[in-house]
Parts: C-alpha cells; sequence; structure tokens
C-alpha cells in the first residue's frame, strides 16, 4: 500500500484567481509536489479577497484534512489578509516579528526601494507561527498550528508569486521526514508517445497491476504507486527489456536534470553547435546555477558562413552535402569541442519547418553529432512535425545520446535491491 503522510487541502486567493485572469498554477504546483511527497491531496479551494469568504474557506479545508496549504494574500496591501485571517481562525494575536522586519528593511535598501509603512504587515504574523524564510521576496510565509476536534491541523501560508512559491514549498518538503516518505516509483520516457508506451506497458500490467501515466512534454512519466518490491524490480526489469530505446531513468528527473549529474560524475566538459535548435540545449544546460563548471559555451551557428567561420565547417562540405547532412553534424561537433575546448561536443542540424523541406530531408530531419577525444560520430532523428517539438526534442535527443552510457550505467544499479 502506498503510505500517505497526511492528508491536504489547497487554497488560492486572490480577486485575480477567482476571476480567472490569471490561471491558477500556484494550486497544481502544491498539488504535483504533495502528491509526489506522499500526501493526499482532498480539496482544492479559490476565494477572493473576502475575510468571510477566506474563513469559511479555512474552516472547510480544516474540517476534511490534516494540513492547509494557502497560497497568496501575504503582501503589504489592504487586501491581502492571510495572515490577519489564519490568526483570527487560529483564535492567536498577530505579532510584530523584528527580525523578518529587519530583513525587510534590508531587502528594500539592497533594491533602493521606499519602504512603506504597509510593508510593518508583512512582518505581522499569527502568534506562535514558525516563519518560512522567503528567498526571493520581502513577504516571508508561515506555519501556524490550529487544533479542531481535539486533532493538530497545520496550516501553511505561502506568498502568491510563483517564483516565491516554488522554492518555498520545496524546501519546506525537505523538512517532511524521510521516514514517512513514501515509496512511489517514477519513472521517465522520452522519444515515445503516451499511447504507444501505454500499449508496451499493458502485458505487465495485466499481470501487476495499474500504472499511473502522465505527459510531461517531451517527457512520458509513469507512476507505480504500489511498490512491494518484488513488483517494483520486475517492472523495472520489464522496462530495461522492452523500453529501453526510449527509457530515460528511474527517478522523476528529466534529461535535463540527469545531463549535468552525468558531466559531474565523469568529471566531463560539454560545448555545443547548434543550428536549428538556436540554442536550446545551452539554454537547457545555463538552467542550472554552477553549470560553468562544466559547460564551456556553444556556438549558434545558424547559416553557412557561421557553420564556416565559427566552427570550422569546410565549406566542400556544405556544397556537397547540405547543411543538413551527417558529414556536415561530425565537422560542427568537432569544431565546437576544438574550439571551445571541452571533453565532448554536440551538434544539432536539422529542418524545424514549417518550410524548407525536401523529398530526402523532409521537415523533422535532425543530424546530432557528437565529439569525444576519441571518435566523432552522428545520428538521424525523423521527428514529428511541429517546429516547437522538433526543437525541444532535438535537444533532448541529443543530450540523451550524450549520456546513453552513463543511463544505461544507472539502470543496471536499480535492477536488483541494493
Ligand atoms: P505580493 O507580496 O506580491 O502581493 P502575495 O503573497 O500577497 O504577494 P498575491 O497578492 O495574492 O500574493 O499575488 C501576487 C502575484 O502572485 C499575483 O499578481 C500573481 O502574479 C501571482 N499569483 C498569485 N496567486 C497565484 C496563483 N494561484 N497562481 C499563479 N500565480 C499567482
Ligand atoms: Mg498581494
Amino acid at each position: 500500500m502506498t503510505r500517505r503522510i497526511g492528508t491536504v487541502s489547497i487554497l488560492s486567493t486572490g480577486e485575480e484567481v477567482l476571476r480567472g485572469e490569471l490561471v491558477d498554477s500556484n494550486s497544481a504546483t502544491l498539488s504535483r509536489l504533495l502528491e509526489e511527497a506522499g500526501f493526499s491531496v482532498q480539496l482544492m479551494l479559490t476565494t477572493g479577497d473576502r475575510r468571510e469568504d477566506l474563513v469559511w474557506a479555512i474552516e472547510t479545508a480544516l474540517q476534511k484534512s490534516d494540513s492547509l496549504f494557502i497560497s497568496g494574500g501575504l503582501g503589504p496591501t489592504e487586501d491581502d489578509l492571510t495572515s490577519e485571517v489564519v490568526a483570527g481562525v487560529a483564535g492567536v494575536a498577530q505579532v510584530f516579528d523584528t527580525s523578518t522586519w529587519q530583513d525587510i528593511e534590508e531587502k528594500f535598501r539592497q533594491f533602493g526601494i521606499e519602504l512603506t509603512d504597509n510593508n510593518r504587515k508583512q512582518a505581522l504574523f499569527p502568534q506562535d507561527s514558525q516563519i518560512l524564510a522567503n528567498a526571493n521576496g520581502t513577504a516571508p510565509g508561515f506555519e501556524t498550528l490550529v487544533t479542531r476536534a481535539g486533532d493538530q491541523k497545520r496550516i501553511i501560508a505561502l506568498p502568491g508569486p510563483p517564483r516565491e512559491l516554488l522554492p518555498m514549498i520545496t524546501q519546506y518538503l525537505t523538512t517532511v521526514s524521510d521516514a514517512i516518505k513514501p515509496d512511489h516509483e517514477f519513472i521517465h520516457f522520452f522519444g515515445i508517445g503516451e499511447s504507444t508506451l501505454a500499449a508496451a506497458l499493458k502485458p505487465w500490467e495485466e499481470q501487476h497491476g495499474e500504472l499511473g501515466f502522465r505527459a510531461l512534454f517531451p517527457e512520458v512519466e509513469v507512476k507505480l504507486y504500489d511498490t512491494d518490491p518484488d513488483k517494483l524490480y520486475s517492472l523495472r526489469k520489464f522496462v530495461v527489456d522492452n523500453l529501453s530505446t526510449s527509457l530515460v531513468d528511474f527517478e522523476p528527473l528529466g534529461i535535463p536534470s540527469l545531463f549535468p549529474q552525468f558531466l559531474q560524475e565523469r568529471g566531463l566538459t560539454f560545448a555545443t553547435a547548434e543550428s536549428c535548435t538556436g540554442g536550446w540545449v545551452g539554454k537547457l544546460i545555463t538552467d542550472k546555477a554552477g553549470s560553468s563548471n562544466y559547460y564551456r559555451g556553444g556556438i549558434i551557428s545558424y547559416s553557412n558562413a557561421s557553420k564556416v567561420n565559427l566552427l570550422g565547417v569546410d565549406p566542400a562540405t556544405l556544397e556537397q552535402h547540405g547543411a543538413v547532412s551527417e558529414e556536415v553534424a561530425i565537422e560542427m561537433a568537432y569544431g565546437a569541442r576544438e574550439r571551445l575546448g571541452a571533453d565532448i561536443a554536440l551538434s544539432l542540424t536539422g529542418v524545424a519547418g514549417p518550410d524548407g523541406g525536401s523529398d530526402d530531408k523532409p521537415v523533422g530531419t535532425v543530424w546530432v553529432g557528437r565529439a569525444t577525444a576519441d571518435e566523432t560520430t552522428a545520428r538521424k532523428l525523423k521527428l514529428i512535425p511541429g517546429r516547437e517539438r522538433i526543437r525541444i526534442c532535438s535537444a533532448y535527443e541529443g543530450m540523451r545520446w550524450v549520456m546513453a552510457d552513463w543511463l544505461a550505467d544507472r539502470w543496471a544499479t536499480r535492477l536488483t535491491p541494493d
């Protein structure tokens, strides 16, 4: 059985959310992360900024679940009521936290912004709350305990802006004891559609029970909620035996997160030469802080001239084989590795469309090249049309190809208990 570490409700607040002026991504983020952490989400509510509605929603949620996660309403303005209303529901006063106030003063000084009296409100918390630091904004969150019908309930209040909320909920979940983390298994696949994957896994499901599927474009995630060890290892073995060409990993990480791990574990530096992807691989890599430790840089060689001048591709190769060819992909990867001084380089050159396709090179034809100290090779991809889709899928496929051996080594360690 899946172990659950408690039931939760989610409340998003704010008139803009209620009126559909902004999409409530916070509830979705919270629900997904809480479920992944093993909580069972019971209820999702949205209110505007009316006190009585907030009180009703909070009380309702507390009847339904052990914890309530609230997003929004922590700011300095009139309509930011979360702290005040939670204090009321908990039956405690709001108290002014001097250390939070000093942090707020300091942040405003750094940003060179004038503090107003309103800002003092952001340092007011329901008495006895635990304050949750907000590294990306001025308003901290808080956790308040409330007793209802003899049971202790938790209210966790987080700020509305997603870039503040996401790191805070992530941090909060690291404080949830490992001992009660659930045993869900998440397997990531790439380069296979959800329905094809479901059909391929059907024989296993018929024997062992149902799996959950979730499209996380361009990857697909398969979940096994029941992680009886025998089932788990039989699933992993089935996947490696039957689906190794589309398996990414037995972790909910995804290619862009695994790639830096691969480079760091192997102690390798990396460079890119990108044409049709326009720097997408470079973007995915530099999304991670600390990427300068292993990423030497990339050349976006979108024109033939740049392929020649910046990467040293031979004009004769371009003339003879065209920019989207095995030969050019190889020379691009070779040039990037040499010129950027990296251990491995990846090149991408393809027809992203919608125009520019031909009979022998239809839209979706992409060559990816890989240069190492030992060899430089290239592979042809045939991707389903859609400009954006071709560009994203080639970036992911190129990264997966570069770390293919490392991924296979990882799977091998996961096929039997440690
Ligand atoms: P602030 O200090 O910025 O006012 P807050 O905690 O008071 O933060 P809100 O005032 O409710 O939060 O919302 C601030 C901004 O956060 C909104 O304008 C919106 O951009 C974003 N936001 C709020 N709620 C959500 C939500 N449910 N989903 C996505 N974004 C949201
Ligand atoms: Mg606000």
